[in-house]
């Protein structure tokens, strides 16, 4: 079979960058924070002055353990800190404290959606480093530094070269990311730059070895992770295909010109100098404290995919959009405990309240409560308002704390099954519309929903549609025996 690429097959592999949600940084007391003013979080330690010794973040070894663990990866008793040397602005020390040869934890993986089916990619390690700062480029035409980021701790999730197609990269992606929030290890902000990633793509014709790789550098979103490394491919595959060769490189990703760009040429291995932290012990993790992470974790994601889809009865994609994130998860189970109809909750929360929705990180604003999509739906469950006074009722009812029934009242919202009123209505729009009733009468029953819309608009949508599209039909029928 021949897929999008030809006979070429892509080989991906991702490495996550996860910032942990603590109050401090990695290695020193200042607070991590995103938005303040430049530099009014920095000391000695993450600056790099001599003399400042690190002191490692319990909190953060904590949750890191805890994605490592929700991940399937063994958490090792005993890991090192290096240091990576490299020269660049964004990083005073001249160095970052990074795992290297002894990473906190090693193997796991997870499942990803593919063409055939599901499949296991392999997590090769997770180690826990310290962000940089961060370069800020044109002000008055100079360039400045913001150390407030330096320190602050991720983990960096590198998976084995196992991705085969830009959609299972982003959707390994999309699920790392949920993981993280679900376990409060990664507030999930893409916009800020908590959660991206490096993609490294190669091809090869099915059977050779692995080809050479290209970086694609810091991907802060789902729809570019897909469209960089596709156009990546595509590029390999064009200069493979006129006997070029590829270049071991680093690339940046523009995602306005949808094009990658050369950020440096990486032929053979970088030095970064790596030696084992001088100034931290080693990195201590008893089983004791393994034990206590592991009975810490919620649900994570896919269980709760798996849970909602048996429980409540959901179809695959809404189950998996309402487990995308835990605070509309928790919307969403709130909302159906209280009135009993998960599907048609679901329905109401993908088709109404998102519109309205606003995440930022692990934080959700929602138009309305869970308590008054419970109540809506079950106006309409009950036969008290139609689906599409429904409709009006929501919009309505958004940034209002009333109840949805008593406003349903002052509006005047009831389903209209009054058969006598809708059965003149019906008559008379059949009156009304000689030729559509011919037509249904010669065998174009298709017409009957013609019939059926406009008696729901002379009702302002008020009607119930099951009785409508009855006496239509009873309507068109009677006419035809005069
Ligand atoms: P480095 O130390 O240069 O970062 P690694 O061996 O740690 O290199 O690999 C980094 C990432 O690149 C991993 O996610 C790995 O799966 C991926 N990778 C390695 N070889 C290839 C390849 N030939 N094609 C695509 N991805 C690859
Ligand atoms: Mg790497
Ligand atoms: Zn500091």
């Amino acid at each position: 079979m021949s897929g999008a690429y030809g006979d070429w097959e892509p080989v991906i592999g991702l490495e996550v960058h996860a910032q942990l949600r603590t109050r401090t940084k990695a290695f020193c007391g200042c607070a991590t924070s995103f938005g303040d003013p430049p530099n009014t979080h920095v000391c000695p330690a993450c600056l790099g002055l001599p003399g400042a010794l690190p002191v490692l973040n319990r909190q953060a070894v904590a949750l890191a353990i805890s994605a490592a663990l929700s991940l399937g990866c063994k958490v090792h008793n005993t890991s090192v800190f290096s240091r990576k040397h490299y020269f660049y602005p964004d990083l005073p020390k001249g160095y970052q404290l990074t795992q290297f040869d002894r990473p906190l934890a090693t193997g796991g993986g997870l499942e990803v959606e593919a063409l055939e089916g599901r499949r296991w990619i392999r997590l090769t390690r997770i180690h826990m480093e310290e962000d940089a700062g961060k370069n800020l480029h044109g002000l008055g035409g100079l360039s400045l530094v913001d150390l407030n980021r330096a320190g602050t701790p991720l983990i960096e999730l590198v998976s084995e070269p196992d991705l085969r197609t830009p959609a299972e990269a982003r959707d390994y992606l999309e699920k790392l990311h949920a993981i993280g929030m679900f376990i409060g290890a990664n507030d999930g902000n893409l916009e800020q730059g908590s959660f991206r990633c490096d993609a490294n793509v190669s091809v090869r014709r099915s059977g050779e070895p692995l080809g050479v790789r290209v970086e694609l550098k810091n991907i802060n979103s789902f729809r570019f992770v897909e469209d960089a490394i596709d156009g990546e491919l595509r590029r390999q595959i064009r200069m493979l295909e006129r006997g070029e060769t590829i270049r071991r490189q680093t690339r940046g990703y523009n995602a306005e010109k949808r094009e990658s760009y050369l950020l440096r040429d990486k032929e053979g291995e970088d030095e970064y100098r790596y030696f084992p932290e001088p100034d931290l012990p080693v990195l201590a993790v008893d089983e004791a404290w393994i034990a206590e992470r592991a009975a810490a974790l919620p649900e994570l994601p896919e269980a709760k995919r798996a849970r909602f889809r048996l429980q409540f009865g959901l179809a695959e994609g809404a189950a998996r959009v309402l487990t995308s994130h835990p605070r509309v998860a928790e919307f969403f189970e709130e909302a159906s405990a209280l009135c009993g109809h998960g599907v048609k909750v679901a329905n109401f929360i993908q088709t109404e309240v998102f519109r309205g929705t606003v995440t930022t990180g692990l934080d959700a604003v929602f138009p309305v409560s869970p308590s008054q999509v419970a109540e809506v739906v079950e106006l309409v469950e009950s036969g008290a308002i139609s689906g599409k006074q429904a409709k009006q009722l929501y919009a309505e009812l958004v940034g209002r704390e009333v109840s949805p029934r008593m406003l349903a009242q002052t509006l005047g919202l009831k389903m209209l099954a009054d058969e006598a009123t809708l059965d003149s209505m019906a008559t008379a729009l059949v009156a009304a519309n000689p030729k559509q009733a011919e037509q249904y009468r010669s065998g174009k029953t298709g017409i009957l929903g013609f019939f059926v819309g406009q008696l729901m608009k002379a009702s302002g949508g008020s009607a119930d549609p099951k009785l409508a599209s009855e006496l239509v039909e009873r309507a068109l029928a009677t006419k035809s025996g005069v």
